[in-house]
């Protein structure tokens, strides 16, 4: 997700490390986890525009890829992030999010099944998720096929998921299985950052939509008469946009279809050209691009732009000048999150400051945007500081590490500065120290070890220690816990 910019004035900055030390070491990283079977997502959606709900039924083939005997399985229900409680957007963003004045939505079941049998159910707290009991264990490498029918009232909203003036958001909107460690890892809502984790899975989910609208989505579209079926394969998440508003133009670039969905846009033909940039771009910096497809969206979004598989939505409200900069963020996700997938409620530095600084590494290299590396380096560095400053006095003292979970941040402001631009800061610096050839081996053997799969801080340290063929932890530690300071 993109949450805010800053822009700063140009002094020239340094990073003192409090802790680095440097021992060659040879680390053999933990990446070769068996292949886990996938999930498999089969959804019949239908929308409704009068009633503004999309009712589904949706069979989920879910495979127990632990260690442990299951007794329930859990999903993640991000629909209910719009209840009236659970706070969806904190105030300083209820403006933008709410042009009519609040709104909330929901998911509520009509039935949960295996084998045409009901089942009982429970719900977490703040009806995040829903824990579906099973008759008999479910065993490793055992699978069960889960069917809901469920339906998703959308609030007036623009956000990830809801109905705006222009379009209507399905980010989220089914119960997604939530990844098993040693349990279910049940995130909870958080109204700052993205509070999303789950793992790559099959999806076909079938779409019904009046014939006025036009559909932006994850997958492969195929149409039919009354609907359009699409298929996604080993992807972390499904999304969709509907628009009576949209205008579409593509290009391919290297067998990808790159399309851009807009209204109001003169320079629509400069941002598709700027996402075919990107793809191309990332794929030769980090690893190719492994899917046929990518949407840019344009929307009614309260944020900067969101990222999901093979769809990114980017805010209808973001300044004409900042555009192509959220797009490329956005896009950059594919690679980090989309792919290499984490989790983004507890460690969203994990893609998030990553993403940024991807960013800045496609504005390196195309440099007819005018954004310079080195000026949006510094940029990041005086506002960094800037935040330190006015937050001790302020506050007394100033948390700074940034590895938490999305809750342990006390405000927006203090979420960007530690993950993204501080991210921005380390990379920067991590480059700085190892040189360009070992820091580009790095991000692309880190992609090619963990892409379609998980990846924690101490995956992400050790994938680049055996790159960079010495010990990086006390570099990564000194930054994500707080102690590396900026001057
Ligand atoms: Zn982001």
């Amino acid at each position: 997700m993109f949450l805010a910019f800053i822009r700063y004035d140009m002094k020239k900055s340094k990073y003192f490390l409090l802790l680095l030390l440097f021992v060659p070491v040879l680390f053999f990283v933990g990446c070769d986890e068996k292949t886990k079977a996938k999930n498999f997502y089969e959804i019949d959606a239908k929308y409704s525009e009068s009633e503004q709900t999309l009712s589904c039924n949706q069979k989920t083939t879910y495979h127990n890829n632990s260690e442990n005997a299951l007794s329930f399985v859990s999903f993640f229900l991000y629909p209910n992030a719009f209840l009236k409680e659970n706070n969806a957007v904190s105030n300083s963003y209820k403006e933008k999010a709410y042009p009519n004045g609040e709104s909330y939505g929901n998911i509520t079941f009509q039935k949960i099944q295996i084998e045409n049998c009901d089942c009982e159910y429970t719900f977490g707290e703040n009806k995040n998720v829903v824990r579906v009991n099973l008759k008999e264990k479910l065993f490793p490498t055992e699978q069960i096929c889960i069917e809901f029918d469920y339906v998703v009232s959308l609030a007036n909203i623009n956000h990830r998921l809801g109905y705006g003036e222009n379009c209507v958001n399905f980010g989220g909107f089914f119960p997604i299985a939530c990844v098993y460690e040693n349990g279910f890892v049940e995130n909870q809502f958080a109204n700052n950052g993205d509070p999303f984790y789950s793992e790559t899975a099959d999806f076909e989910v079938k779409i019904t939509y009046p014939n006025d609208f036009v559909l932006a989505s994850s997958g492969v579209q195929t149409k039919f008469e009354d609907h359009t079926l699409c298929k996604a394969e080993n992807v972390r998440d499904f999304c969709f946009v509907l628009s009576k508003n949209f205008s579409v133009i593509q290009k391919e670039i290297d067998g990808v279809e790159i399309n851009y969905f807009f209204y109001d846009d003169e320079k629509a033909e400069k941002h598709l050209e700027t996402a075919a940039k990107a793809v191309t771009d990332f794929s030769q910096m980090f690893g190719d691009y492994p899917y046929k497809q990518l949407s840019v969206v344009k929307t009614g979004f309260c944020f900067g732009g969101m990222e999901y598989p093979n769809l990114v939505m980017i805010s209808d409200d973001a300044r004409e000048d900042f555009v192509d900069y959220v797009i490329v963020h956005e896009i950059a996700h594919q690679w980090w999150y989309s792919l290499v997938g984490n989790n983004e409620f507890s460690e969203s530095f994990v893609d998030e400051s990553l993403t940024e600084y991807s960013t800045l590494l496609f504005f390196e290299k195309e440099n007819q945007y005018g954004l310079s590396y080195d000026s949006l380096v510094e940029n990041a560095a005086e506002s960094y500081k800037n935040f330190v400053k006015i937050y001790t006095k302020i506050q007394g003292s100033v948390d700074q590490r940034m590895d938490r979970n999305l809750l342990d941040f006390n405000t927006e402001p203090e979420y960007v500065h530690c993950v993204y631009t501080k991210g921005v800061l380390m990379y920067d610096c991590l480059r700085q120290i190892l040189k360009d050839k070992t820091f580009f081996r790095c991000l692309k053997n880190y992609f090619n070890d963990y892409k379609f799969k998980i990846a924690k801080r101490e995956n992400l340290i050790e994938s680049f220690s055996k790159s960079a063929n010495r010990n990086l932890k006390p570099f990564f530690d000194s930054w994500l816990d707080g102690k590396v300071v900026v001057e």
